[in-house]
């Protein structure tokens, strides 16, 4: 390893928003993406690409909504494409709709790929200039930062050098700010990309140029830093890899890479790596490969006897870094909240003060290893870390005491899936204050029915809960260890309006696990509202 000391600053661009949504499986809600913004800005990332903003009702709530908040130190970009063929670039109605977004940057993609102009596009390459200059020019006048996606670059550039060449200088000579080369059908070879940047940086000297990797042959992290070593400034990746097909960069990663290994300077802290790491893969609703680089729970872990007892002496006999520097642990831990430290700085953040209290604090840190044991996950359920601690403390009174509850759910037309025309139908038994109500809710699915019937049943006693609303429901099945079945974790997201909490149920049966989950919602709803 070669460390060679260098401060350059690496421009940081993330696509989770945009590409990591592509992923399989991967569905972020409004919430959601504020969240990851807020997270990722705090983190220190340079330039995150929110969508779209023309593209659906939620993408363009995202902007308007992404405007108002006070980010510490990212850009919001806006993405789209060059104007299309035969119509200038004033009048198109895409480029519109980008600046209408009022990002402080826009990223256009654009064809540099012959064969992709001709059949894809199928117009001329000479047409494909034009819409790449004009498109630029365009934005440029309304003052904004233009990064221009070179898309297929690579492909392009071995099929035809000297037009993939021409589209990226028409590009420069139009004024963008950052020419970005995609590696957008994922199959290079760090040789490959070092070569093929190495010339690009050479004939535009002057231009910030940027690199943009998937993962198709595997080489997607390798691709990213062959690109920077080869002069490229500005990366392009998305968190934890996440994207279309096998995937993007990880941008975690390459951060880590470049800081660590290379002597450049992305982010001031890199040991928020593993949590950023952990807090958007549970707002993707995915697990965080336990092998994941850098912030996966396996990667300082030793099992081997040998080994284990070798680290105890000196860890750098089998570790590659020091795990502290990405904020991970040597050891297995069930979670970031496993240490006292960063117990009492989340307690503090939900209002708890323990600094006097370390037997609670040694009650909730065995309580939560003993719980994410089971499948429970904190990550993203404070308003359930709330009552854990309150419970723990002797503090918490419940608002209600379930009897019994019975969900019904009917599905009419047999289709082989629950149709349009399923309802649910759930019936509660409550006692609140010494009082005992029944009530039954009705809603689509089941969650919804219960969450109807439990407002009405106490509904009365707590007029306040119609400030709360349920915003979000993550449903995961988690596979069951050895001679156990699988178990579901359920995440519900609940807001009154200014702020929203997670809360997690856990059990075999998805009604019980959104029950639970269910109840603390409300209960912490209530705590919160200082009833
Ligand atoms: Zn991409």
């Amino acid at each position: 390893m070669t460390s060679r000391v260098r401060t350059q600053h690496v421009q940081t661009y993330d696509c989770t928003l945009r590409d990591g949504e592509q992923c399989e499986g991967v569905s972020l809600s409004l919430k959601d993406k504020l969240r990851i913004v807020e997270r990722l800005d705090a983190f220190g990332i340079d330039i995150i690409e929110g969508g779209f903003p023309a593209s659906n009702p939620k993408d363009i709530e995202f902007f308007e909504r992404v405007a108002h908040m006070n980010l510490a130190h990212a850009q919001i970009a806006a993405f789209g494409s060059t104007c299309h063929k035969g119509v200038p670039a004033d009048q198109d109605r895409e480029l519109q709709d980008l600046l209408a977004s009022h990002a402080p940057i826009v990223t256009i993609v654009g064809k540099s790929w012959d064969k992709q102009v001709r059949e894809a596009l199928r117009t001329t390459l000479e047409e494909n200039l034009r819409m790449i200059g004009d498109s630029i020019r365009f934005l440029k006048d309304s003052d904004v930062s233009v990064i221009f996606d070179a898309e297929h670059f690579f492909d392009g550039y071995r099929a035809n050098p000297s037009y993939a060449l021409a589209t990226i200088v028409e590009a420069a000579h139009a004024g963008a700010d950052t020419i970005d080369l995609c590696e957008t059908n994922g199959g290079m070879l760090p040789f490959d990309v070092s070569d093929i940047v190495s010339h690009v940086v050479k004939e535009l000297p002057e231009c910030q140029i940027g690199i943009h990797c998937h993962q198709d042959a595997g080489c997607a992290v390798a691709n990213t830093l062959a690109g920077v070593r080869a002069g490229a400034t500005h990366i392009q990746a998305t968190v934890n890899g996440y994207g279309e097909r096998v995937g993007n960069a990880d941008l975690l990663t390459v951060i880590a890479d470049l800081q660590l290994k290379m002597g450049y300077r992305c982010v001031d802290d890199l040991s928020q790596l593993t949590h950023v790491a952990q807090f958007v893969a549970e707002t993707c609703n995915r697990a965080l490969p336990a092998h994941h680089p850098y912030t996966g729970a396996a990667a300082f872990a030793h099992k081997g006897g040998l080994h284990a007892s070798a680290v105890s002496r000196d860890a750098t006999l089998y570790e590659h870094i020091d795990p502290a520097q990405v904020g991970n642990h040597d050891h297995i831990l069930v979670s970031e909240l496993a240490g006292r430290a960063s117990l009492l700085s989340k307690a503090a953040s939900l209002g708890f003060d323990l600094r006097d209290h370390p037997d609670v604090v040694a009650q909730v840190l065995a309580k939560v290893k003993d719980r994410e044991a089971l499948g429970y996950s904190y990550e993203t359920a404070d308003g359930s870390l709330a009552l854990l601690i309150a419970r723990t403390l002797g503090v918490y009174q419940p608002h209600f005491t379930l009897e019994s509850f019975r969900v019904i759910v009917d599905d009419r037309e047999d289709t082989g899936a629950l149709a349009k025309d399923a309802s649910s139908e759930a019936t509660i038994k409550i006692h609140v204050a010494g009082d005992r109500f029944v009530a039954t809710g009705e809603g689509i699915g089941p969650v919804g029915a219960l969450d109807n019937a439990l407002r009405m049943a106490i509904g009365t006693s707590y007029p306040e809960l119609d400030a709360i609303e349920l915003v979000d429901f993550k449903v995961r099945i988690l596979d069951g260890n050895v001679g156990t079945g699988a178990v579901t974790r359920v995440i519900i997201v609940t807001s009154d309006g200014e702020e929203s909490w997670g809360t997690v149920g856990v059990s075999d049966n998805i009604i019980e696990a959104s029950w639970n989950a269910l109840v603390e919602s409300i209960e912490y709803g209530l705590m919160r509202m200082g009833k």
